[in-house]
C-alpha cells in the first residue's frame, strides 16, 4: 500500500532520510518508533506532500506519488488524487477554531469531495458518536478538552474515507490523564478497520499492543524492523537495545 524506494531528504546539510526503503502491506498497522530528530515525521510528511524528497521513488496504492528518478514532476492533479487517500492525524490537532465540531468534520467531505450536505452531516455525527463526541457538535474546539479536539480530529481525517491513516505523535501534545482516551480511540480502529494505519509514536506499550510491525528508526535509516514482541523483547540491533532501555 506504501512504499518508499532510495528515498533522500535533506535540509540544507542535515540528511533527514537516506536512502530510505520501507514497504507497507495493505491493511498492515505499523508504529515507527526511534530517537527524536531521526526523520519519523518527515515520512508522514512526505506521504502528505507537505514535503517533497529529493532522491527515489513514493508510492500509495500502486500509484506514484512522488518520484525523483524520471526527472519530471508527478502531475498535480494526479498528485492530489493519490494524496487524497490518506487521512493524517497531527500532534497540535490542527482543527479550525473558528468553527464547530460537526462543520470541522463536515467541511472537507462537503468541498472536497462534493458530498451533499446532508450526507455529510450524517457521516459526522456517526464518526463523531465513534469517537465518543456526538454530544459536542456545536461546541468551538476551544471549549473542549486536548483529549477531545484530538478524538475531533481523528473524526475529521476519517470522514475523507482515506485507505490509509497517518498518526503523528497524536498523543505527545496531551496532559498524561487525557492520553489514554486518544490512544483507545486509535486502538478500536486499528482492531476494527481494515485501514493501513502508519503510528510514529513514543508510547512504546501502545505500539507494542496495536502493531503488526515496529520499525527501530535512526538517523534516516530503519536499523530494525519485526513484529513488536521481537522488537521490544529481543531487540537484535545495539541501537534499539539502547534506545530501548532509556526510553522503558
Ligand atoms: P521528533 O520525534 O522530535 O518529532 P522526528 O524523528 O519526527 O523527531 P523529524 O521531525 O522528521 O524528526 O525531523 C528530522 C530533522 O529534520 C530534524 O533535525 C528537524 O529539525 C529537521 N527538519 C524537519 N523539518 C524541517 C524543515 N521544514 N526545515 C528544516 N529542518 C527541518
Amino acid at each position: 500500500m506504501i512504499s518508499f524506494a532510495g528515498v533522500g531528504k535533506s535540509f540544507g546539510d542535515n540528511h533527514v532520510l537516506r536512502e530510505l526503503d520501507l514497504s507497507v502491506a495493505e491493511g498492515e498497522k505499523v508504529s515507527i518508533i526511534g530517537p527524536s530528530g531521526s526523520g519519523k515525521t518527515t515520512i508522514l510528511r512526505l506521504l502528505m506532500t507537505l514535503e517533497g524528497p529529493d532522491s527515489g521513488l513514493v508510492q500509495v496504492d500502486g500509484e506514484t506519488l512522488w518520484d525523483c528518478r524520471s526527472g519530471s514532476a508527478v502531475d498535480a492533479r494526479k498528485q492530489s488524487e493519490v494524496r487524497r487517500k490518506i487521512g493524517m492525524v497531527f500532534q497540535h490537532f490542527n482543527l479550525f477554531p473558528h468553527m464547530t465540531v460537526l462543520d470541522n468534520v463536515t467541511l472537507s467531505p462537503v468541498r472536497v469531495l462534493g458530498m451533499g450536505k446532508e450526507e455529510a452531516r450524517q457521516r459526522a455525527v456517526e464518526l463523531l458518536q465513534l469517537v465518543g463526541l456526538d454530544s459536542h457538535l456545536s461546541h468551538k474546539p476551544g471549549q473542549l478538552s486536548g483529549g477531545q479536539q484530538q478524538r475531533v480530529a481523528i473524526a475529521r481525517a476519517l470522514a475523507m474515507r482515506p485507505k490509509v491513516m497517518l498518526f503523528d505523535e497524536v498523543t505527545s501534545a496531551l496532559d498524561p490523564e487525557l492520553i489514554g482516551e486518544v490512544l483507545s480511540v486509535i486502538r478500536d480502529l486499528a482492531n476494527t478497520t481494515s485501514m493501513t494505519m502508519l503510528l510514529v509514536t513514543h508510547e512504546m506499550r501502545f505500539a507494542e499492543e496495536i502493531s503488526d510491525r515496529v520499525l527501530m528508526f535512526d538517523s534516516g535509516a530503519v536499523v530494525e524492523s519485526g513484529p513488536p514482541h521481537q522488537i521490544f523483547e529481543t531487540p537484535q540491533h545495539e541501537r534499539t537495545q539502547r534506545f530501548l532501555k532509556a526510553v522503558l
